[in-house]
């Protein structure tokens, strides 16, 4: 906790004042909408970026965005990562374009889903692919297929994790260690120890407990907790996590939609993991709605058969709770098979990660300069800072840094000067067509911010 309050409230009205004095036209905008959006905003979740509006985005290219008072920012957010593959890159366009232009959603396939899911398959290692518009719906559907062909009835998550708008995952651990919904959840459906057991990140103890139980069909992990921070795996973690589903019998699904950020595979072609399915979504289409799950060879055959018990078709395929009816259509599939084929090729990924390393080396030095109390870490192209000394080892650690005014203001600053920040957290994302030189300006930037908190 950043102890002098009274500076920090004073230098976020000072940022809120410069904020509004620079953003008339986005301040315009969001009152002529306002009487027909709830909160002025199309999705309530944009109230949280700093400032007493959104700014309004006029166009954005490459790692840069212009908004609609003509400035200028170094996108650092990304989209929280719909966009890490850059913005209106050209081979997307181009693809995108001439796909909608020959028709768009047909409930039909098109030669692009051979070409998508051959992608996926050869560099996250699992064969059989299904399509969706959102890591979101794959994550439900997946974790439907894992209760359908186990038998079982909960879902195991991490605590503090992430995983989209999916129910069972929107659970927390109290302090008494009983399972409880996060702070925030909206509506829960059924009492979250219903459907879900939590355990820490790293604790291996916890997990092997949970999954004796053999109540859990499936367990649903981030390899590298990215949405509470950045907290990285043990030595060991992901060995003891793969033995345990299998001594147990339980199914491994890793997702994989923020973690694309440590190589073209994720962290499950880089370390080698070896789960049972994964997940993506987010940038993979080049910023059209796209998400994916991929099985193995093992998991697709129980679908299979559960779907298809005596071999007579499968009647019911439509109803089952697994779908959409955009789900899987020609513009999603044209931009998985250009993005992932031409331009977030694994040619890209050393440049983007190099500039995540000059981003958090960047940080690290302003930080023992001030003898600031952060940490910074870095997983592949994206880094993030947290309040606190040391590199957390679990969510709730993670959580605990946090300080909302603080960020606030960071981000505030940050915005003012032309850099965009995740709003949901300090981390920093690079495409790849984030320069050296956009890297630089977050530098400037950060070590202004922390010479206005210190004094
Ligand atoms: N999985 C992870 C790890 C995520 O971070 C998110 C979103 N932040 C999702 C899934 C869901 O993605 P979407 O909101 O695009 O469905």
């Amino acid at each position: 906790m950043f102890a002098d309050r009274a500076r920090l409230a004073a230098l976020l009205d000072d940022e809120a004042r410069l904020f509004s004095e620079l953003h008339p036209e986005s301040e315009r905008l969001w009152r002529a909408a306002y009487p027909h959006l709830a909160e002025g905003v199309p999705m309530l979740w944009m109230l949280k970026w700093p400032g007493g509006w959104p700014i309004h985005v006029a166009s954005a290219s490459g790692a840069h965005i212009t908004d609609v008072d003509g400035i200028d920012y170094v996108d650092l957010c990304l989209g929280d990562t719909g966009a890490m593959s850059g913005h209106a890159m050209p081979a997307s366009v181009a693809a995108l374009t001439a796909q909608l232009g020959r028709g768009s959603t047909f409930m039909l396939p098109t030669a692009d889903a051979a070409t998508a899911s051959r992608l996926l398959a050869e560099r996250f290692g699992v064969p059989r692919w299904q399509f969706t518009l959102s890591a979101t719906d794959a994550n439900r559907h997946v974790l439907r297929y894992a209760r359908a062909v186990t038998g079982r009835p909960k879902v195991l998550v991490i605590d503090h994790c992430y995983h989209g708008t999916v129910d069972e995952a929107y659970a927390t651990l109290d302090a008494d260690g009983a399972v409880v919904p996060r702070r925030g959840n909206i509506g829960p459906p059924v009492p979250l120890d219903a459907t879900t057991v939590v355990v820490p990140f790293n604790d291996v103890p916890a997990l092997e407990r949970a999954l004796r139980t053999i109540e859990v069909a499936a367990v649903l992990i981030e390899p590298a907790l990215t949405n509470i921070g950045i907290v990285l795996p043990d030595d060991g973690w992901h060995d003891a996590l793969r033995d345990l589903c299998d001594e147990t019998g339980t199914l491994l699904v890793i997702d994989e939609t923020h973690t694309l950020c440590a190589g073209p595979g994720g962290m499950t072609a880089r370390d080698g993991l070896r789960p049972d399915a994964v997940v993506v979504g987010k940038t993979i289409a080049g910023g059209v709605p796209a998400g994916a799950w991929g099985m193995s060879t093992a998991f697709a055959d129980l679908v299979h058969t559960f779907l298809d018990p005596e071999g007579e078709g499968m009647e019911d395929i439509d109803v089952g709770g697994v779908g959409g009816t955009l789900a899987a259509n020609a513009l999603s599939m044209a931009g998985i098979a250009a993005t992932l084929g031409e331009v977030l090729t694994p040619e890209v990924f050393p440049g983007m990660i190099d500039r995540a390393t000059e981003w958090t080396s960047g940080v690290q030095g302003v930080l023992d300069e001030f003898r600031m109390p952060w940490q910074v870490t870095q997983l592949g192209c994206r880094g993030e800072y947290s309040f606190r000394p040391t590199a957390p080892h679990d969510g709730r650690e993670a959580a605990e840094a946090d300080d909302f005014e603080l960020q606030q203001f960071l981000h505030l600053f940050a915005l003012n000067r032309g850099v965009l920040m995740t709003p949901f957290h300090n981390m920093a994302l690079m495409s790849p067509a984030t320069t050296s030189a956009d890297v630089d300006r977050h530098t400037t930037m950060f070590r202004d911010a922390v010479v206005a908190l210190v004094g």
